[in-house]
């Protein structure tokens, strides 16, 4: 019998131990739930401000921030914290982004990059964001192949994209011409670029 009882009583202690740090590696972050919270209720999203949840998840490779429906929760990479703060913030809006749309739709099926997304992106301040959710070293790779440069002081601007509209130097129109448009400042493309 007292063999037992010894056996009962560790079977308990297993039990009631906690559990070691390193079978959690999820961490909430509550200044960054606190400011999901708070753009919610800014959106009038009432069930989204009381159940958005952000955690930090160390097991993420290159994927920079996940976004969870039903759950409202979002997980964003750790190394976001080693790039600059714009990053960060930007990646957190694109999740919350998703979180909004989904809260907006209710169970009706939206396209995760769709429209409904790209409203809620520009409610959250970034309009335009692109549909990645790769890291922003990856992000940052992008070349920007195409460039412009200004007839009158030389300057040159690069883009990741080719510039669609007739564009003029700002610096010129402003110490030229008050500001506004004018043609002999308009950016010309550079043949070739890397
Ligand atoms: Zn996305
Ligand atoms: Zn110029």
């Amino acid at each position: 019998m007292p063999q037992l009882e010894f056996r009962w009583t560790s079977w308990l202690r297993i039990f009631k131990a906690p559990p070691p740090p390193e079978t959690k590696p999820v961490r909430e972050d509550g200044g960054l739930t606190a400011w999901c919270a708070e753009a919610s209720a800014n959106l009038f999203l009432p069930e989204l401000a009381r159940k958005v949840r952000v955690t930090w998840n160390p097991r993420m490779q290159t994927t920079a921030g996940r976004a969870w429906w039903p759950d409202r929760s979002i997980e964003l990479n750790p190394k976001l914290r080693q790039c600059e703060p714009d990053e960060l913030w930007r990646t957190l809006k694109h999740e919350l982004a998703h979180l909004v749309a989904y809260e907006r739709c209710g169970r009706r099926h939206i396209d995760p990059h769709g429209i409904e997304w790209q409203a809620a992106c520009a409610d959250l301040g970034i309009p335009g964001e692109q549909p990645f959710h790769t890291l922003p070293f990856k992000r940052r790779r992008m070349k920007r192949n195409h460039a412009y440069t200004c007839p009158n002081c030389f300057a040159t601007i690069r883009r990741v994209k080719p510039i669609q509209r007739t564009v003029a130097c700002y610096d010129c129109c402003r110490k030229f011409n008050h500001g506004h448009y004018h043609d002999r400042f308009r950016l010309i493309k550079n043949k070739s670029m890397n």
